[in-house]
Parts: C-alpha cells; sequence; structure tokens
C-alpha cells in the first residue's frame, strides 16, 4: 500500500475514536467536540469538550487530552504524538499544542469562525505538519445537530462554528 494512502486509513481510524469521545459529549449536552492522542501508533489520550460539566471555558477536549498524555508519558512535552480533533482548534488550543510541541495534527471539520488559521495561523510550532478534512462531513454533521437540537430550528451554512 502506498504510504500516504495507508496514512489516510491510519487517519481515518483515530478520527473515528475522536468522533466517538466528540459522541460521549454531544450525550452529555456538551459541544461534540472529541480529541485523540496517538504516541507511536498507540492511543495515550481521549477527551472531550467539558466546558458545560466543569463550568471552564478552557476545557475544551485538546486540553484535556494535552493533560492526560502528559500524564501518561510522564513528560509536558508531547514530541512523539500526534493530536486528532474532530474540529479545528481554537487559537487556545492550537497554543497550547505548540506549548507541547506537538508536532502533527490531524483534524476534522473546519471552523472559519474560531478557528486557529484565522487568527493565529503561527501559533503551532513551526515543525509541525497538519491535516484537515478527515472525515470531515462525519465531524460537521455532529455539529451541526447539536445546534439544530439546541435552537430548535435547520441552522445556517456558517452556524457550526459557534461555541
Ligand atoms: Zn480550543
Amino acid at each position: 500500500m502506498e504510504k500516504t494512502e495507508q496514512q489516510r486509513k491510519e487517519d481515518e481510524q483515530m478520527m473515528r475514536r475522536a468522533l466517538d469521545e466528540a459522541r460521549i459529549a454531544m450525550a452529555k449536552d456538551e459541544i461534540p467536540i472529541g480529541a485523540i492522542i496517538t504516541c507511536k501508533g498507540r492511543i495515550i489520550a481521549r477527551a472531550y469538550n467539558l466546558t458545560e460539566t466543569l463550568c471552564d471555558v478552557t476545557a475544551h477536549a485538546e486540553m484535556q487530552a494535552i493533560t492526560m498524555a502528559a500524564n501518561a508519558l510522564g513528560g509536558k512535552y508531547l514530541t512523539d504524538c500526534t493530536l486528532y480533533v474532530t474540529v479545528e482548534p481554537c487559537p487556545m488550543c492550537a497554543g497550547a499544542i505548540g506549548w507541547a510541541q506537538i508536532p502533527r495534527v490531524v483534524y476534522g471539520a473546519p471552523d472559519p469562525k474560531r478557528g486557529y488559521r484565522e487568527y493565529a495561523p503561527r501559533v503551532m510550532h513551526p515543525k509541525a505538519t497538519v491535516t484537515s478534512g478527515i472525515l470531515e462531513d462525519e465531524c460537521r454533521e455532529l455539529m451541526q445537530e447539536f445546534f439544530r437540537g439546541k435552537r430548535g430550528l435547520t441552522p445556517s451554512p456558517k452556524s457550526d462554528g459557534q461555541r
């Protein structure tokens, strides 16, 4: 199998695990975003958005996952890790990803309103690689489903980025 194709398969497999986390968030009436951190192909952290449960605006899935991964590895730098998240990270999380020196980030759906690319495109480590659009439709639909339930009406195409 070609390397890029194999990589994509692996990315999709891990993104499914991140989507599992997002669905747990959804069931708890949290904005459905899930994150996974792998180290050398093994999952070392799985987390979902907990901002309502913890009453903490910083409790994004990525922040939870970074803390968990550092605990699992016993070190604060995650230089051998990949972070998978269902929605494009916000500038806060992208900053944390930079501090943790995570070299690779994979996300599903873009977030044009709150995503880091618009406001802080250089906040991650300069050598970090980013892959986007993995299971994008599933990741986006989960968000749309959540906000549709919240408002009781059909969202406009732009409404999926609200957090
Ligand atoms: Zn965030």
